[in-house]
């Protein structure tokens, strides 16, 4: 029978709970006004299912708005946005995490100081967006350094990086050692600053210390949840047998055959009930209860 450990970083790290304290406070203060989510609150579809059972409903531009409050999601945006938001004379209840704010003023402190910025992470990702936007038009989001010649063609005089807050920090070290070796010789000046953020770091060293110990590891959380899927690919990658589930009805039985201990992880935006629920049906599986 398989021995089951869970990490001790599980729940809702400050920032998402945060988010969620902010939005369900700011929406009874506004009484029977409308409030239209811009884009996933956070990337967990229980809690975006909570939340639209309240009322709040998810729009993905300022443009589609139709009440008069319009909330940020944790992931921030960049300032056009907020310019839009003005122009239209929204309300805005603001629930970017003030770890998300880190790399926004980086990217932009950056910016005004003439440095071209590159930011370590998913261009497609509304975080990476929200801090290009700070950037004023002046980086790009990028995962291999080769790409920064093929996509800015001359290498800028003063170069930025920055790291979307749930990358891997050894990935990131990875990036920076590779970029500075191929454009040290020819900027006047290379900046890093490191805002990967330490819930993530914490989280990820959790599941690694997991991962060294069982032979089989189930990460908690949503599939469109980048510090979950980061949780996974971290596992996989040290040759762990490793499963992202959403929910406990996605648990097969047959993973825990042959397997003599079972680590469990999740992300940060995965609420502790369905942590719970996935922990007690994996006890069950292995006839521990
Ligand atoms: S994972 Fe970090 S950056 Fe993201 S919401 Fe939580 S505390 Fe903020």
């Amino acid at each position: 029978m398989p021995r089951i450990e869970k990490s001790s970083e599980l729940g809702f790290c400050f920032g998402v709970k945060q988010a969620i304290e902010t939005l369900e406070k700011s929406r009874l203060k506004s009484g029977s006004g409308k409030v239209e989510m811009l884009g996933a609150l956070v990337h967990n579809p229980l809690v975006v299912q909570r939340l639209t059972g309240k009322g709040i409903s998810v729009i993905q531009s300022v443009a589609e708005a139709e009440g008069d409050v319009v909330a940020i999601s944790a992931h921030g945006v960049g300032p056009q946005v907020l310019e839009e938001i003005d122009a239209r004379k929204l309300k805005m209840i603001d629930t970017t995490c003030p770890l998300v704010r880190r790399p926004q003023r980086a990217a932009r402190e950056l910016a005004e100081a003439g440095f071209y910025v590159v930011v370590f992470g998913e261009k497609d990702h509304p975080e990476v967006k929200g801090i290009l936007g700070w950037a004023g038009g002046k980086g790009i989001a990028i995962l291999d350094a080769e790409q920064l010649k093929k996509e800015v063609g001359r290498v800028p005089r003063k170069l930025g990086v920055v790291a979307q807050t749930t990358q891997i920090p050894a990935l990131f070290t990875e990036f920076v050692q590779k970029l500075s070796a191929l454009v040290l010789s020819e900027v006047a000046e290379l900046r890093v600053v490191n805002t990967i953020c330490r819930v993530t770091r914490k989280r990820q060293s959790e599941a690694l210390r997991l991962a060294r110990k069982t032979d089989l590891m189930i990460v908690v959380g949503g599939r469109t949840s980048a510090n979950t899927r980061r949780l996974a690919d971290l596992c996989s990658a040290y040759g762990v047998e490793t499963h992202l589930v959403e929910t406990a009805a996605e648990l097969e039985a047959k993973w825990l055959r042959g397997k003599e201990c079972v680590g469990l992880v999740s992300g940060t935006s995965t609420p502790a009930e369905v942590t719970d629920d996935v922990l007690k049906r994996l006890n069950e599986m292995a006839g521990l209860s």
